[in-house]
């Protein structure tokens, strides 16, 4: 299965670690987990939580169930800044090198979901048939794998913020270079794009 060498992926004790975090066992931590282990062989990274841990930027491009198996598999999270959240709910994650500058885009085949269903007829539980077949299913029937270009600013690497500055409305400080300049003056983005929140009494 490796085509790289020597690597730390044992696809059962990765799924039984994800499984403990994300809290239950579900397609989605065996689709995280296998495209994880998938992206980061083709990228030539071996010891991602170890010694490749600082040579790894992981894209997810949705927020569901897989996006804690790549987390567990990977060791990249939001607040290390080595996980980036690209809201397009897709079931698709970019594995960046950053040592080679390598990337590949790893996609779950939408006719996985149809082929995992001829695999375990009989389990009656759906749900469980299709967790089943996504375990055994080969690396080519479950995901599509393109070799992608990702360029990654300076103010989104992890390390210490280059820029913090004071918003001109609300006062509240704003850091790594997401402060929008108009007029001459600095704005914090929910000042000029309006907020999530709204303030009550
Ligand atoms: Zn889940
Ligand atoms: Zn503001």
């Amino acid at each position: 299965m490796s085509q790289s060498g020597k690597n730390n992926f044992n696809f059962e004790e990765l799924l039984e670690e994800s499984v403990k975090t994300h809290g239950h066992l579900c397609p989605g931590q065996v689709l995280g987990v296998r495209m994880s282990m998938l992206g980061l062989r083709k990228v030539g990274i071996n010891d991602p939580k170890g010694k490749d841990r600082k040579s790894l930027i992981v894209f997810v491009e949705m927020d569901r169930c897989a996006t804690d198996a790549v987390q567990s598999v990977t060791g990249c999270s939001l607040g290390h800044r080595t996980m980036k959240f690209m809201d397009y709910g897709k079931m698709a994650a970019a594995y960046l090198n950053l040592k080679t500058n390598n990337a590949v885009r790893v996609v779950a085949r939408e006719d996985s979901r149809d082929k995992a269903k001829n695999y375990f007829p009989e389990i009656e539980d759906k749900y469980k048939a299709q967790l089943e077949a996504y375990k055994i299913m080969s690396d080519e029937e479950l995901f599509d794998v393109m070799n992608v270009k990702v360029e990654i600013n300076p103010e989104d690497m992890p390390g210490k913020p280059l820029k913090r500055v004071k918003c001109d409305k609300c006062g509240e400080y704003v850091q790594d270079m997401r402060d929008i300049s108009v007029n001459d003056k600095v704005y914090c983005k929910a000042c000029v794009h309006g907020a999530y929140y709204i303030f009550r009494e």
